[in-house]
This record gives C-alpha cells, structure tokens and sequence, in this order.
C-alpha cells in the first residue's frame, strides 16, 4: 500500500519558483510548514498538539494554555487527554497488514485500548473504509464516546481473508489537559483583529494545516511591522479549543472588531468566503471587496451554523463579526477527511494566494478610516494644489476620479470602504488618494463618531 509520506514531493524543486521571487519563496516556506506537520499524529488533546506547537512556535511567539481535564466550559467538559503510541492489525502468520507507523489515519482518532484476538467477522464491525475510492484511507474520530477501530482502504479490507487477526491500540485516555496556543501582537489599539485556525486534525494538509501554515505567516509579516489593531492568532482545537477559549476569555471579546476562521487555504479551488453571522460586518464587507477586486473566481456564502469554530464565535451570546475564509469548502471535494488530503493535494502557489487574499484584507481593515473633507462647499481647486492630473484627453484620469469620489463622500459618515464600494474602484486607490487629500489639509480623520 502506497502512503502518502512516501509521495511527500521536494518543495525545493519546483522549478517554476525562482530564488529572486519573494512572493513563491514564501509559498514554499508555506508548504514547508506544512509538510514538516504533516506526519505528526494530532487530536483535540495529546502531545501531537504540543509538538506542533513547539514546531509552530520556531517561527512566531506563542502563549500557551493547558486546560485540566474535567474543567467546565459552558455547557461542555474538557475530555480526557488522548495519545497513542502504535497501533496494529497483524494476520495468523503474525504480520502487520494494517500499521499506525504508515499512516497514523488507521487508527480511529481517540480510540480506546484494545489487545485481543479476534475473528474476521468480529473485527470488520471495527475497520472504516471508503469503497468509491479504493486506496483512500478515511479520517475518523470517535470524540466523547467508548469505541476502538481503525480506518482502511477498501483494497486492505478486502485482502483480509477469514481467519483470526491480532488487534492491538497502544493508547492512553488520561486525565490531562487540553492544550491551546495564542500569538498576541500589541498594536497602537487594544481593538484585535482575531485569526483563528484549528489544530486537531493528524495527517490532513488542507484541512487543518494549510490553515495553520497561513496564520503562522501572516502573524509573521505582523511582528516585523507597525499596526494599528492588536492581532490575536488562536492554534486551537475545534470546537472544544473554541469553546474552552471563548469560556475563559469572556470578558475580553469585546475588543475583537473583525475576525477569520482560516481553513482549507491550500488546495487549487476558487475561494469561498462564509459571511459572519452578522452577515454586513466589515470584515464580510472587506472580505467580499477585496475577493471582488481581485479578479478571481470566488463565492460569498451565507453564515450557517455548521462548518468550523466561527460556529462558536458566531454563537448568539458572543455574535462576533468573524467569518471563515476557504479555498475549496469542506465536504464538497471527494478528498475531504481522507489519506487524499495529502501533499499533493495542496500547492505552494495556491497557499501564496490565500496569504495574499488575508493580507489585503487586514491591510483594508488598517486602513479603513473615516474622513471629514475641510472644504465641502464645492469642489477644492485641486489644480492650484498639484493635485489634477490633466491628461488632455477625453477620458476621466483614473487618480482625479478617486480624489472626486473621496471628496464628494468623506463627509464624517463614510468609511474608505464605503467609498470604494459605491464608486466601484479598488481600496487601495480610494485609500492612496485620501492620504494624498490628507497631507494637503483637505480631509481631516471623523473622530471616533464612526462604528468604532
Ligand atoms: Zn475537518
């Protein structure tokens, strides 16, 4: 049986990616990430969280936390700590026909112990196969209840012939901790920005790491700069991490003014952006701008309460502005939660796309002000200023008709975005324009009468 660590290509050859361009060294610094991660057996608890922590955090600062087993969050309880060490089917001539240590999606994730001998038809109420995808293993999980098994391809299963097969799971369900990671980068305001990505997925690439890989880079291009918001990157286990977090941060959510859920960043779909529950926050507003404004194909969906952690976020005592930002979404492509979620299955150009897409949106939410123009009694004479561009022509010059729509629409009560968003121009040329209007005195920042 082919695995997929054995398949793992060398990111450094990929020719297409020159040395002398920053923008694809960071996608494969990316996928670099992400294939360092990738072996790693993770759960919602256990030491595969905190060795990917400990990976994580050669590269950013991390706050960890661990949260006692047993620790009430809301309406939940932290479970016991899972781990495991190996895990083995092995055939009357005392061969491993089905191994941990190849691929750690073969045994189910937060499985019980087990050492026993059984027959074929016993042990099959036990294997988890995919029969449309033959060589696929599946990823499955048996959270808050008593049950042991392994996950198979079809092929493995149907080469088990009748006989007695030794079963053994080597793990631990303790009473422990549940771990999480925080990345808290002040800026000049105690508003945050909040990215959150889960970290309970084991050998998984779209669905978990490429999530992770993107937050980790984006909160370090932060740390290297100033910023306006405080950023708040959360490695967490889903659902349970959310939970566990919001519970112990309760008083302190007030300061996040926009916030992403980052998943499934790496593979080669269209981008989808799942709305906050709010549906009109600016970061949905943000986020649909800058997707429109790129070029590229893309879908704005509706807030649902299913998905991942903006599910907590988004639950109706907290009702965060936080929406959840996907390349393809999960459960629509066929290697969702299978061993297909692999290497090759993401690419360093698409993880170099979905940085770019949260850069330009945290780079909009920084920028995104309110102005007063100073002279609203007719249009300033711009030309006496420098500031008209004449082109002789006919046509309207691009940078004249973004200083007009900032003029005529910054009157205290319309954001940047506003203005980019009835005028049809992109961000960044109303934003360049109302800075040049700034330095000549003729736009002064609304006091914080805006939103905020
Ligand atoms: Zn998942």
């Amino acid at each position: 049986m082919k695995v997929a660590l054995s398949e793992t290509p060398d990111p450094t050859s990929e020719g297409e990616h020159a040395e002398d361009n920053p923008a694809g060294r960071l996608g494969r610094d990316m996928f670099s990430l992400v294939s360092e991660l990738y072996p790693i057996c993770r759960s919602i608890t256990g030491d595969g969280v905190r060795r990917s922590l400990d990976i994580i955090e050669r590269t950013i600062p991390l706050t960890r936390s661990e949260v006692p087993t047993g620790t009430g969050v809301f309406d939940w309880e932290v479970p016991k700590e899972w781990n495991v060490r190996d895990a083995w089917i092995k055939n009357a001539r005392g061969e491993r026909v089905v191994d941990f240590r190849t691929c750690n999606l073969h045994v189910l994730n937060y499985s019980a112990a087990i050492h026993a001998v059984l027959p074929l038809a016993e042990l099959r109420r036990h294997l988890f196969s995919i029969p449309e995808h033959p060589t696929w293993i599946p990823y499955r999980t048996s959270y808050y209840r008593d049950a042991w098994g392994f996950c198979v391809t079809q092929q493995q299963l149907e080469t088990l012939r009748d006989d007695e097969y030794e079963v053994m799971i080597d793990s631990s369900l303790t009473n422990g901790s549940l771990t999480y990671a925080e990345c808290y980068l002040p800026g000049t305001s105690t508003d945050e920005i909040l990215i959150s990505c889960h970290i309970c997925h084991p050998s998984l690439c779209n669905d978990n790491l490429s999530g992770i890989s993107v937050a980790v880079f984006l909160a370090r291009e932060l740390l290297g700069r100033g910023h306006r918001y405080s950023y708040r990157f959360l490695f967490i286990p889903g659902t349970i991490g959310a939970i566990t977090w919001l519970a112990h941060n309760q008083s302190r959510v007030e300061r996040i003014k926009h916030g992403l859920v980052l998943t499934c960043l790496g593979d080669r779909g269209a981008f989808h952006y799942k709305r906050s529950r709010r549906g009109a926050a600016e970061i949905d507003r943000a986020m649909a701008h800058v997707l429109r404004s790129s070029g590229g194909p893309h879908q704005i969906l509706e807030f649902s309460p299913y998905g991942y952690d903006e599910r907590q976020f988004c639950s109706p005592g907290f009702n965060l502005p936080v929406g959840c930002l996907m390349r393809s979404v999960w459960g629509t492509f066929p290697e969702y939660h299978t061993s297909a979620d692999n290497l090759q299955f993401i690419d360093p150009d698409a993880l170099q796309e979905s940085f770019d897409v949260c850069r330009a949106v945290l780079e909009l939410l920084e920028q995104n002000r309110t102005f007063r123009g100073t002279n609203p009694f007719c249009e300033p004479a711009l030309g006496r200023r420098g500031l008209y561009r004449s082109t002789g022509g006919g046509s309207v010059d691009p940078g004249n008709l973004a200083l007009l729509w900032v003029l005529n629409l910054a009157d205290g009560a319309h954001s940047l975005l506003d203005i980019a968003e009835r005028s049809g121009m992109a961000f960044p040329v109303i934003a360049a324009a109302a800075n040049e209007l700034a330095s000549h005195a003729l736009l002064v920042e609304a006091e914080s009468e805006s939103q905020r």
